[in-house]
């Protein structure tokens, strides 16, 4: 079917002013499950030497014949995961850039209007043909990605109305509300190192390594709370976490060369361990709203919670509503059901 884009525009208010604690302000403390292996890192590829005992036999030869052969001296080593001290590490920066993303991509314009801006998804730029950079993105993210928005942008408009995403996770010249830690592990036996298609040599986490990090942010409304979980995949149907996709090769399934097995990567899930809470900060309206809400959070508690967070935020943020609970990873697998993606 051919779709074209769709004008929208943004519905901007006046920014939360950053010295603002009064709300929901506190850590939520996490863990990512990773359902498959994984990569993220900082995208550097590192050169080394192969076959070392060349250098010497080359070094001999006339130079237009070295320079030819010098070639054969260097390889590629697999692209590393990235490390903080002795841990293995997700960045806080990475996390926040997919939860942001699936806020941006979840909603979805209600009369041509949109809560949210694409500061972190590119905007439209034509639909790719399959095979062209980003065609199982469009396939996945549609309608979403047909849709024209633009970004809010401050510092170059001097207009500091912002549109919802901006105003909890930041905008060029306004901090963010949300702080995302880094997810890690100190156990060091989690990597694996594959050999891909392409030639691509990927050092990875294994499935089933659990990363554990912390969410901190400060005076947020309920609603806004709620926004935050949408993107971290939180679902009230289920009480629980629904699967995401994050770090590279996430769309397409890849093969281990010289095997010939296929492997996908980039599927994690979320649990929630428990939230503390300031309780001093916290406004009228919202222990109102939620009347259980103390200094620390857990188990069935924390879940009415983000149940309560994630019904709010769907009233205020009627662009978000059709898609809570909604999982990338299930479209995926449907796509590949019936054959749309490989
Ligand atoms: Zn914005």
């Amino acid at each position: 079917m051919n779709k074209s884009p769709i004008s929208v525009s943004i519905n901007r208010r006046s920014y939360t002013t950053r010295d603002n604690i009064l709300g929901i302000t506190g850590v939520l403390r996490l863990d990512l499950k990773l359902l498959t292996p994984l990569h993220v890192g900082f995208g550097k590829l590192k050169i080394m030497k192969i076959r070392p005992e060349l250098i010497s036999i080359i070094a001999k030869k006339p130079f237009n014949v070295a320079i030819r052969e010098a070639v054969n001296v260097l390889g590629y080593d697999y692209m590393e995961t990235v490390r903080y001290g002795d841990k293995i590490c997700i960045p806080g920066s990475s996390v926040k850039g997919v939860i942001r993303s699936r806020t941006e991509l979840m909603a979805l314009s209600q009369d041509n209007i949109n809560d949210f801006c694409f500061i972190v998804v590119t905007p439209f730029r034509g639909v790719p043909q399959k095979g062209m950079h980003g065609w199982r993105h469009f396939i996945i993210w549609d309608p979403a990605v047909y849709e024209l928005r633009d970004s809010c942008n401050p510092i170059q408009t001097g207009d500091y109305s912002l549109c919802s995403g901006c105003d909890i996770f930041g905008a060029p010249g306004v901090a963010s509300r949300v702080f995302f830690g880094n997810f890690c592990t100190s156990n060091p036996n989690v990597v694996d190192y594959l050999d891909l298609d392409f030639g691509e040599k990927l050092e990875v986490i294994k499935a089933n390594t659990v990363l554990a990090g912390e969410i901190s942010f400060h005076g947020l409304k309920l609603s806004e709370l709620g926004v935050l979980l949408i993107g971290l995949g939180w679902c009230p149907k289920i009480n629980d976490f629904k699967p995401i996709l994050m770090g590279k090769s996430k769309y397409r399934t890849r093969i281990i060369q010289n095997k010939n097995i296929k492997i996908i990567l980039g599927r994690a899930k979320f649990t929630a361990k428990s939230m503390t809470i300031l309780m001093e900060y916290l406004t009228p309206d919202i222990r109102n709203e939620v009347p259980e809400i103390k200094d620390e959070v857990k188990g069935e508690e924390l879940k009415q919670l983000f149940n309560k967070a994630v019904d709010k935020a769907a009233k205020e943020y009627p662009s978000l509503a059709k898609r809570i609970c909604f999982s990338e990873v299930e479209v995926l697998e449907e796509c590949i059901k019936k054959g749309l993606i490989s």
